[in-house]
């Protein structure tokens, strides 16, 4: 027996080198790992100017607690530039974001001045008011970007302010996903007494998505020695990651397991947790392996605990955990001290702070816990019974 925390240690320290970088738009980045540091190649903004629209000026030029007339030499619009010098007593008209001319250090906002034929009265403002610095948001040669940081919307935006309309990035890890079981059936085809819909595929096509790598189908394999082989074999030809459901516990028909000490080198692992004990770790030629519980939420809990930080990894993150916080148990919850135990969980904000519950019945085949829960409240190892009140550590779902 193992401990999950002993698991996903082995697990990231087989991960050694990331899928090789490519170069694409920013406008398809969201969610790509950035493959290396990036420095600004000038200031943001390039000039000081103006963050309001109004009227640029000499500070001593302003009356403190009255009006100062002056002559307005020119109106500035966005985009252009003013190639004088403003001298004492004058005003530009300026829109929000021109650069400021030489000469003027502040700016007047138009709500404070009273425009006449070819001169304006305004009202006194702080010397600087109302001017944005050259390079306040980001100086030229700094690292902005590091390597391995995740593209969000900020950070497409932040890059396309560097005039970069291309990226080097990570490429997605590409993720073979196989069903494995005589009773397993394609949803959409007939199902006959005896069988079940396959919902694992499906559930970790979308878990594989949603961690930025790309699902590879293999669909469903029987529980037949030869046909099992061939396919784990082609599925690794074709991936950087090898992921099937079922066939690892130990009755008579998990084959998964004798196929897998033939063509691979896979440790078979009793982790001390619950849902999702039985796991097969390893790899087939060039590629990783995991062999997930059959059961549904098992089988997510176990990609989300250690194929998914395998996956970050290889996608170039750099944060491989993800986050966690305390709440306050709303009921008791029963624990085993010895094992880790992962609990469906309803999360929600009260007058009191954060609170959870469990979502009901958590047997490891009831997937519509999985569909309840807003969080997975995770019982450490050392822990006995919970009682209302305690804190209790959750991770969002
Ligand atoms: P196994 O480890 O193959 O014995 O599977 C454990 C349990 O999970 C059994 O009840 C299986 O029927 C169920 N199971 C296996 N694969 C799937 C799947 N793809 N979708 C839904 N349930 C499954
Ligand atoms: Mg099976």
């Amino acid at each position: 027996m193992i401990s999950v925390i002993e698991g996903q240690a082995h697990i990231l320290a087989q991960v050694v080198r990331p899928v090789p970088a490519e170069s694409v738009p920013v406008a398809h980045a969201l969610g790509r790992v950035l493959a290396r540091d990036l420095a600004a190649p000038f200031d943001v903004p390039p000039a000081d100017n103006s963050a309001v629209d109004g009227y640029a000026v000499r500070a001593a030029d302003l009356v403190p607690g009255g009006l100062a007339r002056l002559r307005v030499v020119s109106d500035l619009p966005a985009g252009s530039i003013y190639g004088g010098t403003l001298g004492p007593g004058e005003a530009l008209r300026i829109m929000t974001g021109a650069p400021m001319p030489a000469g003027a250090d502040t700016v007047v906002p138009q709500e404070l001045a009273e425009r006449e034929e070819g001169t304006v009265r305004l009202e006194a403002v702080d010397a600087g008011s109302n001017v944005r610095a050259r390079g306040e948001d980001v100086r030229a040669d700094a690292v902005v970007l590091a390597s391995g940081a995740v593209l969000r919307p900020q950070e497409l935006g932040l890059l396309a302010s560097l005039g970069l309309h291309e990226v080097w990035v990570h490429g997605r890890p590409r993720v073979a996903l196989l069903s494995t079981g005589d009773e397993v059936v394609e949803p959409g085809l007939p199902r006959k007494p005896g069988q079940i819909y396959d919902a694992n595929r499906f559930a970790l096509h979308g878990l594989v998505e949603a961690a930025g790598a790309t699902p590879v189908d293999f669909g469903i394999v029987p529980d037949v020695r030869e046909v099992l082989r061939t396919r784990l074999l082609e599925a690794a030809e074709s991936a950087h990651v090898v992921l099937t459901s079922g066939g690892v516990s130990v009755g008579v028909y998990d084959l998964v397991k004798q196929v897998l000490a033939e063509i691979g080198g896979i440790d078979f692992w009793q982790v001390a947790m619950q849902p999702g004990r039985p796991l097969a770790v390893g790899t087939i030629g060039e590629s990783h392996f995991f062999g997930l519980p059959g059961n549904p939420v098992a089988s997510m809990l176990c990609f989300l605990l250690f194929v998914r930080p395998a996956l970050w990894k290889l996608a170039g993150r750099r944060r491989l955990e993800p986050p966690r916080f305390t709440a306050v148990a709303a009921e008791p919850m029963r624990k085993k001290a010895g094992r880790r135990e992962f609990k469906r969980g309803v999360l929600t904000f009260t007058e009191r702070g954060w609170e959870v519950a469990t979502t009901g019945p958590q047997g490891s085949g009831i997937l519509s816990s999985m569909v309840v829960a807003n969080c997975l409240i995770v019982l450490e190892e050392s822990r006995g019974d919970v009682k209302p009140g305690e804190a209790v550590l959750v991770e969002p779902l």
